[in-house]
């Protein structure tokens, strides 16, 4: 954890206003506690300083600046829907919402590539993107909800990583502003550089500690076809599994490998009763192409490897409408969770495809030794679970949860994998940390945040 390298200065928000006229500040109740915390049960310290609302990066430069000097602490913040706390309030901090930068500064078909502000929402930008045929490919389950910034801070993935990769992959350089206040490029907007190390690499997934983010370069792609998919129904985890497994590591790459247990399908169910999810099976897998060339070659594999591997049930989504719904039942698992038995925590575990089999396995020993219900769930194409810690509540049910999802990290780090595939460290993770770097690795990472933040003033105790 990384702690402010002086005393704060005794800040006050009417000294602020005096040195930042230009910044919208709001120091409202309302608006302090609407800003405490992300979508984690983290809570968030209960009494940050102020909401600050820059209109531009020179705003956001002069109040870094001004924050640095007086060694008051700055959290950035999108729209908060992060699942590690890693948003949440720190006492006597800047919260620094960057949703005011939504402007889409531009989007070049030449070079394929879209220009934005932090405060866009995902869902925007593609769409953008789309009414130039072009395409923005990261898609997390919150892109309607989440800002640009936000998924560049935590290297957001989603369900296209498969065949398209995590945010990372598509940012092509960032405009940043320093903890000092320093505005600086990363990189050219070129295809290719060699010129320098990788600021933009080490940004990405930085969760706020290293730089504010205030501009975004993505890159775009020709638009893909349109989706199609298959979707298999399978009677035991196992065969489930081996199916994706063999699709993932097969030459006809995915756009989308979800998978589910029954008892994802379950809290699905139970959450939205009408949701295109069978009463029956142990197992769900949905493959999706979206080739423009070769798509019903696509969805043959599938179905082959799908009845080869065992599933009872085998079939394709027979419109575009019947896949989106099929997805958007996929995307509701998350809020379906704590449905299962009142109480849940969700884990972001990830390793290598060839040790989810393995992971699986070892899920009903954590079940027994804490008493709860997990039901897995994820993007297996990229190896990526998220085990859903069911409890019912009751005293100390919810620390036992906690104590369940670090295991199953701990779990997920002995087959070579990690505690987050990609919904951050934040606060959330933290405990885990200690367990997936090794100290010499984790030195080295405290030192590169000292170098860009001296002061400790950038998201004070999150992430290291
Ligand atoms: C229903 C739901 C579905 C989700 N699905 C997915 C999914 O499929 N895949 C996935 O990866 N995540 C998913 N998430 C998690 C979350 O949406 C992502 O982590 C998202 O990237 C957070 O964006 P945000 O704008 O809400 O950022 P916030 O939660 O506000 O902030 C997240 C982090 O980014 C930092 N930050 C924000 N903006 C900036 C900036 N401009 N400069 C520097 N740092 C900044 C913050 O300090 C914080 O550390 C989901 C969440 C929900 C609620």
């Amino acid at each position: 954890m990384t702690a402010l390298a002086t005393d704060p200065a005794p800040a006050s928000v009417a000294a602020l206003r005096a040195a930042l006229p230009g910044v919208v500040l709001d120091d409202s109740p309302t608006a302090l506690a609407a800003h405490r915390t992300d979508r984690s049960a983290m809570p968030g310290d209960p009494n940050p300083l102020v909401v600050a609302r820059p209109a531009s990066t020179e705003q956001v430069s002069q109040l870094l600046a001004y924050a640095n000097a007086h060694r008051i602490p700055v959290v950035p913040q999108g729209t908060r829907t992060g699942v590690a706390g890693a948003a949440s309030a720190v006492d006597g901090a800047i919260l620094l919402d960057l949703t005011a930068m939504d402007r889409i500064v531009g989007i070049d078909a030449d070079d394929m590539i879209a220009v934005a502000q932090p405060g866009v929402i995902v869902s925007d930008l593609a769409a953008a993107a789309a009414s130039r045929g072009l395409f923005y490919a990261p898609d997390p389950a919150s892109a309607q909800i989440s800002t640009l910034g936000g998924n560049v801070a935590t290297n957001a993935g989603g369900m296209r990583c498969i065949k398209y990769g995590v945010t990372r992959e598509s940012v092509r350089s960032l405009e940043v502003v320093l903890a000092d206040g320093t505005i600086l490029r990363t990189r050219p907007n070129t295809i290719k550089t060699v010129g320098g190390l990788d600021l933009t690499g080490l940004i990405v997934g930085s969760e706020g500690t290293l730089a504010v983010i205030t501009e975004i370069t993505v890159k775009l792609l020709p638009a893909p076809g349109p989706e199609r998919g298959v979707l298999g129904l399978f009677p035991s985890v196992a065969q489930g599994l081996a199916a994706t497994n063999r699709i993932a590591s097969g030459s006809r790459t995915p756009a989308r490998l979800e998978f589910m247990d029954g008892r994802c399908l379950e809290a699905i169910r139970k959450h939205i009763p009408d949701a295109p999810v069978p009463a029956e099976a142990n197992a769900w897998a949905l493959a999706v192409t979206d080739a423009r060339d070769g798509a019903e070659e696509d969805l043959t594999s599938f179905e082959e490897i799908f009845t080869d591997a065992g599933a009872t049930t085998v079939q394709r989504a027979t419109s575009a409408e019947e896949l989106e719904a099929i997805l958007e039942a996929r995307r509701q698992l998350q809020p379906s969770a704590r449905g299962l038995l009142g109480g849940s925590v969700e884990g972001d575990i990830a390793v290598p495809r060839s040790a989810l089999a393995a992971f699986s396995a070892g899920v009903a020993e954590v079940e027994n030794a804490y008493d709860v219900t997990i039901a897995l769930g994820g993007h297996v194409g990229d190896g990526n679970l998220h085990p859903i810690v069911a409890y019912t509540p009751a005293e100390g049910a919810r620390a036992r949860a906690d104590e369940a999802v670090m295991t199953l990290s701990r779990l997920a780090q002995e087959l070579g994998g990690t505690m987050s595939g990609e919904h951050g460290v934040g606060l959330e993770k933290l405990p885990a940390l200690d367990t997936e770097m090794a100290p010499a690795a984790l030195d080295l990472q405290r030192r590169i945040k000292a170098l860009f933040d001296p002061n400790g003033i950038l998201n004070p105790g999150k992430k290291y």
